[in-house]
């Protein structure tokens, strides 16, 4: 009796122990939380003064509080994610909306989507050049229009129709960014962006693009992603930020993935929807399947990057091949996590 009971304790012990962490769907009822990203590159300790580490974590602080504060109240993820990218966008820190980088002829063209897990509705606007917040006509493109992506001045056009707050081009333009796109094309010029260092080279074309996902009290998912794509990058390029599927997506059967990198790889790899499906069919982890894509595709085409992600019980991701990324995470409990650096 003595040896069953130790036998039948073993094998509790055990079981509880191995038991696989999935929370179970009613767990998902009342938790929520909130990632976001501002951008991944080269960000080095050694290259960051202190002034500038402090302000970058204030304002992922300030945007991600803002986010929860709407998911603790009981609102929308899609509102969540709204007013998140809003004060990144706003901030002359980012390359998104004011601060955004310019384009080969010194001009500011914004991409932005967004995607609602619940219904897989989605919206997006390319190549816009006076939308102050692209984030909400990514989102006015789904609500209130028939098509999913708007370009340049049909995008513009759309923004102002739905009276949503419009700048003039000069209100995105920064000393920051024109002193950037001189190093680039000066670089370029000197031939100095020779093949071993092509990798940094385009590092330095882009950086600082905005993302959030956010899952709410009811479970769903929504993601966001806004960008002014590549310093220096030719008339109309459009990167990987507003295709749906490569730099943003969302499934409440799975997760929500927000991505910021080198666009062309990430949109020859379909990123955000490429971990979305290795959760949802194959059972992985929101981690193993961020890992898998950032390290063994994005990576060994030549690209490199990141993303956030968040599952559909709460679980996040943060994975990058680069030597940093802008990021920060807030659970239910509002326990917050800040980083710049890989290693911190
Ligand atoms: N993914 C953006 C683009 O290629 C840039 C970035 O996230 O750094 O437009």
């Amino acid at each position: 009796m003595k040896q069953f009971l130790f036998l039948s304790l073993g094998i509790l012990f055990f079981s509880c122990k191995e038991a696989p962490k999935k929370p179970s769907k009613d767990a998902s009822k009342d938790t929520f939380g909130i990632v976001i990203h501002g951008g991944a590159g080269t960000i080095l300790r050694k290259n960051m003064t202190p002034e500038m580490d402090a302000a970058y974590r204030k304002t992922l602080a300030e945007a991600i509080a803002v986010g929860h504060a709407i998911l603790a109240a009981g609102g929308t993820s899609t509102a969540a994610v709204e007013k998140t990218i809003h004060v990144m966008e706003n901030s002359p820190l980012f390359n998104a909306g004011k601060g955004a980088v310019l384009n080969a002829e010194g001009e500011v063209e914004l991409d932005a989507s967004f995607m609602d897990g619940a219904r897989l509705d989605a919206g997006a606007i390319a190549g816009a050049r006076t939308i102050k917040n692209p984030i909400s006509a990514a989102i006015a493109v789904m609500n209130d229009s028939p098509h999913v992506m708007l370009s340049s001045a049909g995008a513009d056009r759309f923004a102002k129709e739905q009276g949503l707050a419009v700048a003039p081009p000069d209100y995105f333009v920064t000393e920051r960014r024109i002193d950037a796109l001189k190093r680039v094309q000066a670089e370029k010029a000197s031939g100095q962006a020779s093949l071993d260092k092509k990798t940094a080279f385009y590092e330095q074309q882009r950086m600082g693009t905005v993302g959030c996902v956010a899952l709410d009290q009811a479970g769903n998912i929504a993601a966001g992603t806004s960008t002014g794509g590549m310093t220096n990058k030719k008339w109309n390029r459009i990167g990987d930020a507003p295709i749906i599927g490569a730099g943003t997506y969302a499934n409440n059967a799975s997760c929500g993935i927000s991505a910021t990198g080198w666009g062309e790889f990430f949109i020859r790899s379909v990123v955000a929807h490429d971990i979305a499906a290795l959760v949802e069919y194959k059972g992985l982890s929101i981690a193993e399947a961020a890992r898998i894509v950032i390290h063994e595709k994005v990576a060994k085409l030549g690209g490199d990057g990141g993303i956030v992600g968040l599952d559909r019980f709460g679980n996040v991701a943060m994975e990058m091949n680069t030597e940093g990324m802008y990021r920060a995470h807030m659970n239910a409990q509002g326990e917050q996590t800040i980083k710049i650096y890989k290693y911190e």
